[in-house]
């Protein structure tokens, strides 16, 4: 299966059991929107307060808040977003397509370094163990040239996003003889900025000053809060503020499912230090994410780290985490040192003094910022596209298998009686009894034991508890391990500490 089958029959299967469902669908969709479903809202759950508690749990010096969706309209000058949260967009005349001029250009020269690595590839295998990729790649003529054509075009490509010339995007776009995916031509209208804040009015009277938007980052409603929290929290610098919310962008191009959604959920996390200290913090931060990451078992070799050449307005440092998603490597969570930007702006707006007190060198500062932010959403793709496996069972079978790390898996365990009679339903609800405290449970008793299995690896269930006529017996159940397939009998008075030792999320939390 290519990677973009793959993705494919990945959007069908969240949808087949459960996990996304396309917003208002009965109304033929709504672009870019989508709702979770049962077994989604598990998984995001889980996710959540795996974030979360690694936040909040594990730093004595980090609390969370949870601030609205609405704020006072003078956040969004502040934080810059009213002037400068654009994208340049395009259309093609022909499709009718819009696109992200940047994104263009930056897919055109992604092209390029896919060239260049595959010529790398063929000298690797031609030369062996000889291969030395540096000479090959300052001497090797194809690569020289494709080099060239890459440094001229990104040159004028940061030139361009520096002096925010709209006229030169379109100017590259056609140099470099872009053409749509979808018409194939390069019939371009010229690039307009575009703001990505979606507003609403809070009255009636719809004057413009009733205006205000829907945030496209929870990040302001924690710099909004930070005095009231470091007061009341009587919270010592360095110290964070953790939020997970909603978060609203207009996007241009928004057809990568929910990996760019116009209505998404982000897990933010703003750590105040003293200026001066920020890039000790960024690299602690940088690590300290990094091995959350890793903590799942989705591949080290999955993630990569991504430092941004062109910093926002407000940053010092930036980096991204990137995970290997089906359509390539892609930003999953963005690392910012955001220095004072933030607070000294409100601080500035507000009139009022935004400053923290350091007992021990009697000196008031505004605080620097670093932040970690992470797509909630992404974040669920990440895993169920690194989950998504189709496995070969023997006798030319073979089934779909969702092998989701177990302490975020939505269902935890299946029960399952062999028969639905001769009291094995009735033992099976007892060794349900025993574990519904715990954990997240299905019972199912239609159709024979194999397609049951083949249901709960279709949603990832970690274990399957099934109660057979021994157990009448012996008070013993059969427990298969969804990854290895294999069985064990176990009595049903040590199965919650069996499936425990597997599913906790303490498990997790105790590797970081
Ligand atoms: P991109 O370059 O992909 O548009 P970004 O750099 O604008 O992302 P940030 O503003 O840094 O993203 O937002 C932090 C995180 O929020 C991202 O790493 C991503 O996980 C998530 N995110 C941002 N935009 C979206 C979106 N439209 N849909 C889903 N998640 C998003």
């Amino acid at each position: 299966m290519t990677q973009d089958e793959l993705f494919k029959v990945l959007v069908a299967h969240c949808k087949e059991y459960g996990f996304i469902f396309p917003s208002s669908e009965i109304y033929d969709g709504l672009s870019a929107v989508y709702d979770y479903g049962q077994m989604g809202v598990e998984l995001k759950n889980n996710i959540k307060s795996y974030w979360w508690q690694a936040m909040t749990r594990l730093n004595e010096n980090i609390v969370g808040i949870d601030s609205c969706v609405f704020m006072h309209p003078k956040t969004w000058v502040a934080s810059g977003h009213v002037a400068a949260f654009n994208d340049p967009l395009i259309d093609n005349k022909d499709s009718k397509k819009r696109y992200r001029a940047d994104v263009l250009i930056e897919e055109y020269l992604g092209k390029i370094e896919e060239k260049m690595n595959k010529e790398v590839e063929k000298g690797r295998k031609r030369f062996g163990e000889s291969f030395d990729e540096e000479k090959f790649r300052e001497t090797n003529p194809n690569i020289l040239r494709e080099k060239a054509k890459y440094d001229e075009v990104h040159n004028r490509y940061v030139a361009a996003e520096e002096a925010n010339d709209l006229k030169e995007y379109k100017q590259i776009i056609l140099d470099c003889n872009i053409v749509d995916p979808i018409s194939g031509t390069a019939n371009w209208t010229d690039v307009r900025q575009f703001n990505l804040m979606f507003s609403t009015q809070i009255s009636n009277t719809g004057a413009d000053d009733d205006k205000i938007y829907l945030r496209p980052e929870t990040a302001q409603g924690i710099f909004i809060n930070y005095l009231n929290v470091q007061k009341t929290g009587r919270m010592k610098v360095p110290f964070g503020i953790a939020q997970i919310g909603k978060a609203f962008r207009n996007e241009i191009v928004a057809r990568q499912f929910i990996f760019r959604m116009r209505e998404f959920e982000q897990m933010e996390m703003e750590f105040f230090c003293r200026p001066g200290t920020e890039m000790e913090w960024f690299e602690k931060w940088k690590e300290n994410r990094m091995k959350w990451h890793k903590s799942l078992g989705m591949g080290d070799e999955n993630y990569r780290f991504h430092d941004h050449e062109k910093l926002a307005h407000y940053a010092n440092a930036a980096t991204d985490i990137e995970f290997k998603f089906p359509f390539g490597f892609k930003e999953l969570e963005g690392i910012h040192s955001r220095t004072d930007f933030d607070l000294g702006n409100h601080q500035k707006l507000s009139g009022r003094k935004i400053q923290y007190f350091e007992p021990e060198t009697e000196e008031s500062y505004v605080p620097y910022c670093v932040e970690t932010s992470i797509g909630v959403d992404r974040m669920f793709l990440a895993v169920l596209s690194h989950s998504y496996k189709v496995e070969e069972v023997g006798n030319g079978e073979t089934r779909v298998v969702l092998s989701i790390p177990a302490p975020i898996a939505p269902v935890k365990v299946a029960v399952l009686p062999l028969v639905r009679k001769d009291g094995l339903p009735e033992l099976a609800q007892k060794v349900i009894d025993e574990i519904k405290y715990d954990f997240t449970y299905q019972y199912d008793e239609k159709d024979a034991i194999g397609r049951r299995y083949r249901r709960q690896d279709a949603i990832g269930t970690p274990f399957c508890v099934t109660v057979d006529y021994d157990s009448l017996r012996d008070s013993t159940v059969t427990v298969r391990d969804r990854d290895t397939m294999a069985q064990e009998r176990v009595p049903i008075s040590e199965l919650r500490s069996l499936i425990d030792s597997k599913v906790n999320l303490a498990n997790l939390l105790r590797k970081l």
